[in-house]
């Protein structure tokens, strides 16, 4: 039989937001000594600024914005839903189709009839899209037009309200290691772990080479506790699935990545983490 001390535990972390999927997980979040984190739509902020729009071939501003928020129209990722804003006007989506958006790479679609391409580099290289590489502070997405370079457009990553504060509460709680993982640029990542103050920091990393990075933690802490992963469910089911316990956030995140998660945090805030393996651990102590 479960201990009385465990529905107590569900229960008050429920009250708080914190969705625990089971008594066994309370066991796993009091006992844990690493944690990964993503880090777009986790530790930074889900839809931020845009803050240049850089037309090539014959575009202007007005047009590249137009065709980037035309094609991340069906998208839920962070960085469709900032072009989205900045664009401020409905959407004419009518004309989208063979629509393929491609994890840690962009999208890839019709409008009409031309074929758009919105991503990264890792995309422009994946299809021989010629291109300076810009060095520009803040993430961005390149478009092409019928394998034409027309532009990029830079997006402002912040980081959420509580980060700095939910890391050295963790810290504080004896977790020993914090990993970020990001597809995202090295240089953002640089930039971002170093305002966090994070242990360590991976980027660029296709949505496999996060699960890869989780392997490594489970093997290095497999004798001093458990290890965490938290992410917005966006391109990152398996490496929540992957953890010893896996959260996510409930904001933004697929269906499939709430489904994988032991723990869901109704709030989209980091401090929330810390706060759950708080009280995990006080139900260790009620139930022991
Ligand atoms: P993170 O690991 O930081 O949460 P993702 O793995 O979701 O980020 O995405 C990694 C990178 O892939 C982004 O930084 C971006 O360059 C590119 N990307 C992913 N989805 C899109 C999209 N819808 N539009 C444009 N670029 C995208
Ligand atoms: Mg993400």
């Amino acid at each position: 039989s479960i201990p009385l001390g465990y529905f107590g535990g569900i229960g008050g972390a429920a009250k708080r937001g914190i969705l625990v999927k089971g008594a066994t997980f309370l066991d796993t979040l009091a006992s844990v000594k690493a944690i990964a984190f993503d880090k777009t739509g986790t530790l930074t902020k889900g839809v931020f600024k845009v803050v240049a729009i850089v037309p090539h071939n014959g575009f202007t501003q007005a047009e590249l914005l137009c065709l980037a928020a035309e094609v991340e129209a069906g998208s839920n990722h962070p960085i469709a839903q900032s072009i989205r804003a900045a664009y401020g006007q409905p959407v004419d989506a009518s004309t989208l189709s063979d629509y393929t958006e491609i994890a840690a790479h962009g999208i890839q679609a019709r409008l009409g009839q031309r074929w758009v391409l919105a991503g990264n580099d890792r995309l422009m290289h994946r299809e021989q899209i010629v291109h300076n590489t810009c060095h520009v502070e803040g993430t961005v997405v390149h478009l092409a037009v019928d394998q034409v370079y027309v532009g990029y457009v830079v997006i402002a990553d912040e980081v959420k309200e509580d980060a700095v504060e939910a890391m050295q509460a963790l810290k504080a709680a004896g977790v020993e290691h914090i990993m970020m993982l990001t597809g995202d640029s090295q240089a953002v990542a640089q930039r971002i772990a170093k305002t966090l103050g994070v242990d360590s920091y991976q980027a660029e990393l296709l949505p496999e080479a996060k699960v890869t990075a989780v392997e490594t933690l489970l093997q290095r802490f497999s004798k001093k506790g458990t290890v965490a992963f938290v992410g917005d469910g966006i391109n990152d089911a398996p490496v929540i699935a992957r953890a010893d316990v896996g959260i996510a956030m409930g904001g933004l995140g697929t269906d499939a990545a709430i489904e994988t998660a032991d723990v869901v945090l109704m709030t989209d805030a980091p401090s929330k983490v810390a706060e759950a393996i708080q009280i995990a651990r006080k139900t260790h102590a009620i139930v022991w």
